[in-house]
């Protein structure tokens, strides 16, 4: 399986210079000053917390994360130079299982962020009763500003400067935005030598999402987007709508965007209009995702692609379509977006890219909204599969994975309409609600020490 290469080598191919200059445009910047995602967080949480009735002990529990570290570290640069670096890692909830979670490089990362994305991890898992608890890190940079060695570099820092802070039981990195596969096996690597040769072996698990060739699961690359589209699927049965000659819109192309566009589109969707950090494009006829792909391996974005036109990021969010898939970064449907969009359901491929007030709006113009907590949840579904493989030291082929998959997110999907239907909830209320319940029974029988 081919995986994607670090940003330097695809977003940034471009010298200091020129991946300067590319830096969002007025056509595809949010035009409000971003709010603030743990609050957003917290605003869910309390919803769904007078929702079921949840104690007042778990909730205070649960309000504020277990661990938030801040890491400073300096790392050579290729013309010689030190430079300091940002990193963290906020874990969440360990009631479940060992704390897991992304790590992503972004030049906005920020401790509330990552707190909001931390606190996300704790209710996906647990949504999926997968055994395992919730964290987020990430380092306050822009990838595509360094070359491939300046990342290998900053990677293994951050690592070693976690120390024993991660690990195969403790704590559990995957991928997230601006990291993947090879920054996967570089923390594996780093990690493995850090433990010494007796344990080098049995660490194989301190990450997931690891290429194929360094102990990396079939599927993971592309669980994601395609536990997506499983939901989109049922989703659809449930309206008895038919996918097939169907249109959406898409934010992002990255790892989640690209692959749900690709698997969309074999089952006869068609992309009308795509974003991501650097332009909007938009073809009626139809954008095809595997050309648009390599158009973005070769020159780090959709801008340019031929097969397209330019067209600015309000005209993206009221092109008329039946999905649209936010799968860039958070908070990026406010309430202006909510009332352009020309779709029937929003399909939350991204963490936390809707704000309550905008999600609020959607539901009164009757546009349907699938939560992010399950829609992209295929990939910690995968990367436990991962996990679990390099524990046994098995190998799974790909159908088993994407068996595996496809019966957990019908299941989860199914578990919350049902909920949603009966108590007269949202998608997003019920998901949160069978996540927290079995949270809630773990602390009540377990109790807090001493
Ligand atoms: P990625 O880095 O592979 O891709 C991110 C995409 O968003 C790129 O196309 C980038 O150009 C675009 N983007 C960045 N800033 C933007 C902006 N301001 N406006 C429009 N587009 C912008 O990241 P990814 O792994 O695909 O993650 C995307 C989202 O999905 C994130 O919210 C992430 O937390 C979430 N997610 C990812 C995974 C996973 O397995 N990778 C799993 C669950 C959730």
């Amino acid at each position: 399986m081919a995986h994607k290469e670090p940003a330097s080598q695809t977003e940034s191919a471009a010298p200091k210079s020129e991946a300067a200059a590319a830096a969002p445009s007025s056509a595809t910047q949010s035009p409000q000053q971003k709010g603030n995602l743990y609050s957003v967080a917290q605003a869910q949480l309390e919803k769904a917390a007078r929702a079921m009735n949840l104690s007042h002990d778990v909730y205070t529990i649960l309000s504020q994360p277990k661990n938030e570290l801040i890491v400073h570290f300096p790392v050579r640069m290729d013309n010689g130079d030190y430079q300091l670096f940002k990193g963290y890692r906020v874990q969440h909830n360990n009631v479940l299982g060992p704390y897991k979670g992304g790590i992503r490089f972004h030049e906005d990362v920020s401790l509330d962020e990552l707190k909001g994305l931390a606190a996300a991890m704790t209710w996906k898992c647990a949504l999926h009763d997968i055994p395992f608890g919730g964290a987020k890190g990430g380092i306050k940079f822009s990838p595509r500003l360094h070359s491939k060695s300046e990342l290998e570099r900053i990677t293994r820092r951050y690592t070693s400067a976690l120390g024993n802070n991660i690990g195969p039981d403790v704590d559990i990195p995957a991928p997230d935005v601006g990291t993947n596969a090879q920054i996967m096996v570089w923390i594996m690597d780093t990690f493995m030598n850090v433990v010494g040769a007796s344990e080098k072996q049995s660490v194989r698990q301190v990450v997931t999402g690891k290429t194929i060739a360094c102990g990396g699961s079939y599927g993971r690359e592309t669980a994601t987007g395609q536990g997506l589209v499983h939901c989109v699927t049922e989703w659809a049965k449930d309206r008895h709508f038919n996918l097939n000659g169907c249109s959406f819109i898409l934010q992002g192309f990255g790892n989640v965007g690209s692959h749900a566009a690709k698997i969309l589109s074999r089952m006869g969707a068609s992309l009308v209009a795509v974003g991501d950090y650097k332009a909007y494009i938009a073809n009626p006829e139809g954008i095809n995702p595997y050309k648009l792909s390599e158009h973005v391996t070769a020159t780090g974005s959709v801008d340019g692609y031929r097969g397209a036109t330019a067209i600015g990021r309000e005209e993206f969010f009221s092109m008329e379509a039946d999905l649209a898939i936010p799968a860039a970064l958070e908070l990026e449907i406010g309430e202006k977006e909510a009332r352009s969009l020309r779709v029937k359901v929003v399909v939350e491929g991204a963490n936390g890219p809707t704000y309550p007030e905008a999600e609020q709006i959607l539901f009164d113009r009757g546009i349907d909204v699938l939560p992010d907590i399950l829609v992209n949840s295929g990939g910690v579904a995968v990367s436990y599969y991962e996990w679990l493989q390099n524990k046994r030291s098995e190998r799974w082929d790909l159908e088993e994975v994407e068996t595996r998959l496809e019966k957990r997110m019908k299941k989860t999907y199914g578990m919350v309409r049902d909920l949603a239907h009966e108590r007269k909830l949202d998608f997003r209320t019920a998901a949160y609600i069978i996540g927290l319940e079995r949270i809630s029974v773990a602390y009540n029988e377990r109790g807090i020490f001493p």
